[in-house]
């Protein structure tokens, strides 16, 4: 059975496309057919910072009316499949949100997963993905305004029907002052699913168009990526499973040296 989730927010900036651009990627490496869609149609980026650009067909032509979603499927990062959407002003003025729902319809028979990578707000073309998800994933940064926003997307999601699964606390600078997940629980009344650290590297991967997980497999942020994506796809999850440690000259040589022998 699909899963539909919608990464969203109050406020723009905390992270969602960082979420869905790194979750992807990772639940395809742990065996889940995913596909990610950019619906910000607003504010495009998804594509960006996975270097997608420069498309013939894109998310906008889809809800125009004038392409099929299946034309505007690329292939992402470990075997992810993207639905990105066109950067054009006129492209999103065409766009209409309403189509959003026939077009998961027509995904739902070929992916295990599909994830929504929504635009902050609560206009119209933000509130169709919080209705059209399975579970819509909040996320949070550990500052009040933040939270304020994320507690009202979540009464929001609730009013039009839809279902918070939990949240996801990204950019903790300091895990002791900064608020814990206890707090944050407690505050947003969901459970918090994972925490991602500040990780420098996050924006250094997006400006070479590539996700953190990809990039820097070993930085902070990868390793919690990892860890959440593992929890999300239900697989147990060991940091040597997934992050073999380079050798050193001295093994390679040995090994080398060893083969000779043999
Ligand atoms: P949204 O989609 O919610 O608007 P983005 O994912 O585009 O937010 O992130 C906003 C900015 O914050 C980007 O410049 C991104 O590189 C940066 N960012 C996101 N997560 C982190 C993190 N964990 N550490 C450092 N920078 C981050
Ligand atoms: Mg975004």
């Amino acid at each position: 059975m699909v899963k539909v989730y919608t990464i969203a927010s109050g406020k723009g900036g905390t992270g969602k496309t960082t979420v869905t651009a790194n979750l992807g990627p990772m639940l395809a490496q742990y065996g889940k057919k995913t596909c990610i869609l950019d619906a910000d149609v607003g504010m495009a980026n998804l594509g960006l910072v996975l270097g997608l650009e420069n498309l013939p067909v894109t998310l906008h032509e889809v809800l125009a009316g004038k392409a099929r979603v299946r034309d505007a499927i690329y292939d992402g990062p470990f075997g992810v499949k993207v639905v990105p959407c066109g950067l054009s002003l006129q492209g999103f003025q065409q766009s209409n949100p309403d189509r959003l729902k026939d077009i998961m319809t027509d995904l739902v028979s070929e992916f295990d997963v599909l994830i929504l990578d929504a635009p902050a707000g609560i206009s119209k073309d933000g509130v169709i993905p919080l209705t059209i998800a399975d579970g819509v994933i909040l996320v949070v940064n550990p500052e009040i305004s933040s939270i304020v926003d994320a507690l009202k997307t979540k009464i929001l999601t609730e009013t039009v029907g839809g279902h918070v699964e939990g949240a996801i606390i990204n950019r903790v600078a300091d895990a002791g002052s900064d608020f814990n997940s206890a707090q944050m629980e407690k505050l947003l009344g969901v459970r918090v699913l994972g925490i991602i650290p500040e990780d420098p590297n996050v924006r250094r991967a997006s400006a070479g168009r590539a996700p953190i997980v990809v990039r820097y497999p070993s930085s902070g942020a990868s390793r919690a990526f990892r860890r959440l994506s593992a929890d999300i796809a239900g697989i147990e999850y060991t940091e040597e499973a997934t992050e073999q440690p380079r050798e050193s000259f001295v093994d390679r040589l040995a090994r080398a040296l060893f083969r000779a022998k043999a």
